[in-house]
């Protein structure tokens, strides 16, 4: 069978193996990331849909799956935003029932979680992925350059209720752009937020790969180990990496 949906195992730094499954194919995302690997994004949307057919998407899994297969997670990703897939619960749900033996993990760039319902469509996952690069908003806009209506502060709000409701782990992953998000007063309301958010894991993220502006670059070691021992300061059960 030639897989539409899904992709890998990947070896992921965070996941280990990691079956993907690309819910948004195609770039349809609620952001448009100066970093994103898959490029700019083509289409920039809060609206939500069957983006990708979700018979095909259970078909797809009972066929690879139908032997045992060696990974640690499946996660619901893609080279957009997964939460946008109207189905994302429906899949979830499928896997639970029919593929329990594996773990399902969810990624998210967080513009959608301050709706009460979408948190309640992932809370079936065992882990979920939420990004957060920003509390400024022009920092924000610069980084993650979202439509309308979308802002940090309601991801920090949809965060720290998804905290409070969800009872697997939450790994909060942070990128960091070297002189735009790494000022001390960014540095700083990043780690309140973290703080209020509380999750399991924080991930100091930053460039490995081209990402769809030519300007964005990378931290040094050095950079990331201080950034990592600013934020470890605050911190007594979640682990920094
Ligand atoms: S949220 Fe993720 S997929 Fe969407 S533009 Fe940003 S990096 Fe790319």
């Amino acid at each position: 069978m030639e897989y539409q949906y899904l992709f890998g195992p990947v070896r992921s730094r965070r996941l280990g193996r990691s079956l993907g499954i690309d819910l948004v194919p195609g770039n349809i995302c609620s952001l448009n990331c100066v970093y994103c690997e898959c490029g700019t994004t083509i289409h920039i949307t809060r609206k939500r849909g069957e983006y990708a057919s979700l018979s095909r998407i259970q078909q797809e899994l009972d066929h690879y799956l139908r032997i045992k297969r060696d990974i640690d997670y499946i996660t619901l990703g893609g080279t957009g935003e997964p939460t946008l897939h109207s189905g994302i619960s429906a899949i979830l749900e499928y896997l639970r029932k029919h593929h329990p033996e594996y773990k399902r993990a969810v990624l998210t760039n967080s513009t959608l979680l301050h709706d009460p319902a979408i948190r309640d469509e992932i809370k079936t996952a065992d882990l979920i992925l939420p990004s957060l690069d920003a509390v400024s908003d022009d920092i924000f806009q610069t980084i993650n350059r979202p439509p309308s209506g979308i802002t940090a502060e309601t991801m920090v709000d949809g965060l720290i209720a998804l905290r409070k409701e969800f009872k697997g782990k939450i790994w909060l992953e942070i990128f960091f752009i070297p002189g735009v998000n790494t000022t001390d007063e960014e540095l700083h309301l990043l780690r309140d937020a973290a703080v209020r958010i509380n999750p399991d894991v924080i991930h100091i993220n930053s460039l490995s790969r081209p990402g769809a502006e030519t300007w964005v670059t990378t931290l040094t070691d050095d950079e990331k180990k201080a950034i990592q021992s600013f934020f470890i300061e605050q911190f007594k059960n979640t682990q920094i990496i």
